[in-house]
C-alpha cells in the first residue's frame, strides 16, 4: 500500500534491524517518519539473528563482563589489516553498550551475554531468536506512529540543487509507481549478499557460496545511492558461516539445522582438497569466516570422517562444542538416520564407502589413500606437524565405513558499498555528504571490517545495525 501522506520528516528504507531501530528512536524524538519495506514482512536478516554486540552493557556489569575499549579497537583494527575505519568503529564500540541497554528498555529481552568460540565477549543473546527482537522493535514504532509501507520498494533516490528531496518508489505488488517527499533518507536495505552480480564481481569462486538470507538484500541502497554520486566503498567482506553442504539442488537454509553439515564442519575431522589432499588446519572452523576463505583457496573440498567418528558422534558426544550453528546439542543423535537417508536419496554431496580406496575412486580423489596414511601417523604420533590442529582434535580415519562430504561455504550477509561519516550520512567521492542522504546497517558496515568479516567481535553486525539506525536518526533531528 503507498504511504498515506505526500511528505515526512524522515523515510526509511527498509524494516529490517538498522530500519526498525531507527524508527523507534525516529518516533521518540517526534519525527514524521514513514519506513518503506518492499517485501510482505518485516525484519529482513534481522530475522535470523541470534545476537547483537555490546561493551558494557547493563547485562556485561551484572554478570561482571570487563572489556578493555582501547585494546578491543586496536585488535579490532589489526584484524581488518587497518581497513576499518578508526574513528567510526571507536564511536560504534564507545556507543554498543547503551545501545543494548536501549533495546533492552523498549522490551527486546536478552538471554545472556558471553563469547563465541575464541572471541570477546561481546555477543548478546537475544531471547526467542532476532525474530522475537524484530518483532518487538516493530511493534514499539507502530504503537509510537511510525507509518509502514509494506511491499513498497524505493525506485530513485530523488535531489534538487544538491540536496535529496524525497524518493520515487513502486508497489511491488502492483508495479504502480509513485513519489513521496522528505529531506532525509535513510537507506536501511541489508546489503547486496542476494545479488548474485555483485558477489561474483567482488567474490572469488561465487558459484561456491550458499548464501542462507532472506533473499531480499539485492544491494538496492547502495545502488540508488551511487546514481546520486555516493562514493564506491569498501565491498567484498562477506560474513561466511564457515563451511556448509554443497547442495545445488536444494536451497541453503534446508541444511542449516543438519547434523551432517555439522558434524562435516564444525567437527571437522579431515578436509581435503580436489585432489584429496589436506591443506588447512581443520580447527581454523573456530573461525568461520576464516574457514570461509580457507575453503575458497581450493577448487572443491571434502569433509571426510569414518564410522567411528560417527559412532562417536551418535552414542558419545561431540569432540568439539558446536559455536557457530543454529544446533548444539551434546550428541548428533540424528546424524546416522540422516546420512542413511541422504544416501537412499542419491544426494550428490555425500558419498559413502567401504574402503579408503573405494571412497577415493568414486569421488575421484587420486591422493586420498596417502593423506589419509599420513594423517593416521599424525593421529598415532599426537601431534599434527603438517598443520598444527590441536592434539585434541586429531581424530582418526581408520574404521570403515568411509564418509565424503563436499563442502561449499556458507554465507549470510555482505557488508558494505557505501562510505559513511560519523553521522551515518553518506560520502561522496570528495568525502563530503550527500546532503540529506543517511545509510545504516550493512549497507554503511564496510566501514568496520577489512577483506574478512570479524567474527572476533561476535554480534557486531546486529549491534551496528541497531547503533547506525539510531546514530543516523540522532543527526536528521539536529537538522530538523
Ligand atoms: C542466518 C543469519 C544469521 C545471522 N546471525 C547474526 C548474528 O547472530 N549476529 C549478527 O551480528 N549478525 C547476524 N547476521 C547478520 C544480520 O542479520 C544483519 O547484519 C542485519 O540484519 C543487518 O541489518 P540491516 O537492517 O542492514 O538489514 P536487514 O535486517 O536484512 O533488513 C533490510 C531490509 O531492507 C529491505 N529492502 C531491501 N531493499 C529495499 C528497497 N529497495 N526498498 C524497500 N525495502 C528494501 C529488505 O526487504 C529487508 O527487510 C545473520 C544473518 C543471517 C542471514
Amino acid at each position: 500500500m503507498f504511504p498515506q501522506k505526500q511528505q515526512y520528516d524522515l523515510i526509511i528504507v527498509g524494516a529490517g534491524l538498522s530500519g526498525l531501530s531507527a524508527a523507534v528512536s525516529a518516533r521518540q524524538n517526534g519525527l514524521e517518519t514513514l519506513v518503506l519495506e518492499k517485501g510482505r514482512s518485516i525484519g529482513g536478516d534481522g530475522n535470523y539473528v541470534e545476537g547483537a554486540m555490546g561493551v558494557d552493557s547493563y547485562l556485561q556489569k551484572e554478570t561482571g563482563v570487563k572489556i578493555d575499549k582501547t585494546k578491543l579497537l586496536q585488535e579490532e583494527l589489526a584484524y581488518s589489516h587497518y581497513e576499518a575505519n578508526a574513528p567510526h568503529m571507536e564511536q560504534f564500540i564507545d556507543a554498543s553498550g547503551e545501545t543494548i541497554d536501549w533495546l533492552h528498555e523498549l522490551g527486546v529481552a536478552f538471554l545472556k551475554v558471553g563469547p563465541q568460540g575464541d572471541s570477546w565477549p561481546t555477543i548478546h543473546t537475544f531471547t526467542g531468536g532476532g525474530h522475537a527482537a524484530v518483532q518487538t522493535l516493530y511493534q514499539k514504532a507502530t504503537d509510537l506512529g511510525a507509518e509502514f509501507a509494506m511491499s513498497v520498494s524505493a525506485q530513485q533516490v530523488l535531489m534538487a540543487a544538491g540536496h535529496v528531496t524525497g524518493l520515487s518508489i513502486m508497489n511491488e505488488a502492483t508495479g504502480q509507481s509513485s513519489e513521496v517527499k522528505s529531506k532525509h533518507v535513510l537507506l536501511a536495505t541489508g546489503g547486496y549478499v542476494d545479488n548474485p552480480e555483485l558477489v561474483k564481481k567482488h567474490t572469488t569462486m561465487s558459484d561456491r557460496l550458499m548464501t542462507v538470507s532472506d533473499g531480499k538484500s539485492t544491494g538496492d541502497g547502495m545502488q540508488l545511492a551511487w546514481k546520486v554520486g555516493a562514493q564506491h566503498y569498501q565491498m567484498g567482506a562477506i560474513q561466511y558461516g564457515g563451511g556448509a553442504i554443497y547442495d545445488k539442488i536444494q536451497p541453503p537454509f534446508v541444511h542449516m539445522a543438519s547434523q551432517i553439515a555439522a558434524a562435516a564442519t564444525q567437527e571437522a575431522i579431515l578436509w581435503v582438497n580436489e585432489r584429496g589432499e589436506r591443506f588447512v588446519n581443520e580447527d581454523v572452523n573456530d573461525n568461520m569466516c576464516h574457514a570461509g576463505n580457507a575453503i575458497l583457496t581450493q577448487s572443491k573440498v571434502f569433509s571426510i570422517f569414518d564410522q567411528a567418528a560417527v559412532d562417536h558422534l551418535v552414542n558419545v558426544g561431540l569432540y568439539k562444542e558446536v559455536g557457530n550453528s543454529p544446533i548444539s546439542p551434546d550428541k548428533f543423535d540424528g546424524l546416522q538416520s540422516e546420512l542413511d537417508q541422504d544416501l537412499k536419496q542419491h544426494a550428490k554431496y555425500l558419498v559413502k564407502a567401504d574402503t579408503i580406496e573405494e571412497l577415493a575412486a568414486k569421488v575421484n580423489l587420486p591422493k586420498l589413500g596417502e593423506t589419509i596414511a599420513q594423517y593416521q601417523k599424525l593421529v598415532a604420533a599426537g601431534s599434527d606437524t603438517d598443520f598444527g590442529k590441536q592434539t585434541k582434535y586429531l581424530t582418526g580415519v581408520s574404521t570403515g565405513s568411509f564418509y565424503a562430504v563436499e563442502l561449499g561455504v556458507g554465507m549470510a550477509c555482505a557488508l558494505g558499498g557505501l562510505r559513511v561519516d560519523g553521522h551515518n550520512e553518506v560520502l561522496n567521492n570528495y568525502g563530503y555528504p550527500v546532503p540529506g542522504l543517511y545509510a545504516a546497517g550493512n549497507d554503511a558496515a564496510g566501514m568496520l571490517v577489512g577483506d574478512t568479516y570479524a567474527v572476533t567481535l561476535p554480534g557486531s553486525t546486529a549491534g551496528y545495525a541497531a547503533f547506525s539506525g539510531r546514530n543516523a536518526v540522532l543527526h536528521v533531528v539536529g537538522e530538523h
